[in-house]
């Protein structure tokens, strides 16, 4: 390798949780742009299979720091959930479904006009540490070029190159997903009034997760994003792989689509469990090479916010000289993320477990629990007498 360029942060992918740690250490950290790198293996914009469903908190954060999402998009009015042929719809706003390749690439275009250094179609081969006087990292790039930078961002998502590089452990199981997008059907009766469809009849079917209708902005109008989340807790006998996809077709068929007519694609995810690692020295995980959600299987929101925690920490790193990120890993636990993270890993056992049948019925049947989950969904915290009212409206339907 010949030139060796010189950061302060490279950052490792420019999905969300990469963007948003560049544009936070750039617009709230002030850090200069020109010392921030980041490197991603595909170029943009790039085709990202997602719902693209992304909290208000998400977007919250961005307009905090001055960002606007001008790409299209659909605002979610509301959620309903589905059982059989029992529906529960609550009115209240979420965010917005976006496309996430506009969405990524205009939030990476963003970092690049403020002066960092993107380098999309250039991804991270190889990674070596160095201590003594110039502590640090070099990467090597898929471009044969390396770069030196004092701290890395790992914000590579579900198959992060950096973990594995660097040997940082695994959560012992990964969740499944299935996408696909359609037009709108006559079935879809939430799709044109802005709802989003939870369908967790599936649980029923053996799965732990549930399917979805979200509307979509696809070809210049609203079409429907339609998938399955399979969270893979604990059920030895729990379906993977090939019987998601059985699950997944009998969802479909019930909305009179054939899924041998429709192009599926496949995905895993990294839950953010209690025992999740956020940093190793020198390095913080952001977004998804951190985790996501347990129980929705989302993580944008999550990512963005993680994004603002990670600039902090490695501004203070950046003027201390210390590669420890304790603080990083306890500010993103105690954060709205963060508590929302470790709820939700709790919550996706009760709620699709072998003892998830009482939530289910009281999210269904409940205007309460639908208003709490949408309150919570866009990033509010619930007052203990809304916990309290929900508590007792569970052990009510323990008994219903
Ligand atoms: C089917 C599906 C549906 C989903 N639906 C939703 C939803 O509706 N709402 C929601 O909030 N979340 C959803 N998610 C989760 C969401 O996609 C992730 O939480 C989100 O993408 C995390 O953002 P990120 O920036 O951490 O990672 P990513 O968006 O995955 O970005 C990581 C980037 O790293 C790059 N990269 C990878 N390896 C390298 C390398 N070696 N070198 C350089 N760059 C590299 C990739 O090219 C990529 O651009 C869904 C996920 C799936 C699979």
């Amino acid at each position: 390798m010949r030139d060796v360029a010189e950061y302060d942060v490279a950052i490792v992918g420019g999905g969300p949780a990469g963007s948003s740690t560049a544009l936070h250490l750039v617009r709230r950290e002030g850090i200069r742009p020109a010392r921030v790198v980041v490197l991603d293996k595909a170029r943009f914009p790039r085709d990202k299979p997602c719902a693209g469903a992304v909290s208000q908190l998400g977007l919250d954060v961005l307009s905090a720091l001055g960002v606007a999402v001008t790409v299209p998009s659909v605002a979610m009015k509301g959620a309903r959930v589905l059982q059989g042929d029992a529906v529960g719809e609550t009115v209240g706003p979420m965010g917005v479904v976006i496309r996430r390749t506009e969405f990524d690439a205009e939030l990476l275009e963003t970092a690049r006009r403020d002066g960092v250094d993107v380098r999309d179609g250039e991804g991270l081969r190889a990674i070596r540490r160095s201590d003594g006087a110039r502590a640090g990292f070099t990467l090597e790039t898929t471009l044969g070029r390396a770069i030196r930078a004092r701290f890395v961002a790992a914000a590579d998502g579900a198959g992060s190159t950096t973990r594995k590089l660097l040997g940082i452990r695994e959560p012992d199981r990964k969740g499944h997903l299935y996408v696909l997008d359609t037009a709108r059907l006559d079935t879809d009766a939430g799709i044109a009034r802005g709802l989003v469809d939870f369908d967790l009849s599936v649980v029923e079917d053996g799965l732990e997760g549930y399917y979805w209708d979200f509307p979509t902005m696809l070809d210049g109008g609203v079409q429907v994003s339609r998938g399955i989340y399979h969270a893979n807790l604990t059920r030895p006998d729990a379906p993977s792989g090939d019987s998601v996809k059985d699950v997944l077709g009998r969802a479909l068929a019930r909305r009179g689509i054939d899924i041998a007519e429709v192009k599926l694609r496949p995905f895993s995810t990294r839950p953010f469990v209690p025992r999740s690692t956020g940093w190793v020295k020198g390095v913080v995980l952001v977004g998804e090479a951190y985790g996501i959600d347990q129980t929705t299987g989302e993580g944008i929101a999550q990512a963005i916010e993680m994004g603002r925690m990670a600039a902090t920490h490695l501004a203070r790193a950046l003027s201390s000289g210390s590669p420890r990120f304790e603080a990083y890993e306890r500010d993103v636990r105690a954060s709205t993320t963060g508590r929302h993270l470790l709820q939700s890993a709790w919550m996706a056992r009760r709620v699709y477990g072998p003892i998830g049948r009482p939530a289910r019925r009281f999210l269904l049947r409940s205007e309460l629990a639908r208003s709490a989950a949408i309150r919570w969904y866009r990033g509010e915290s619930l007052s203990t007498a809304t916990q309290l009212r929900l508590g007792l409206g569970l052990a009510a339907s323990l008994f219903a």
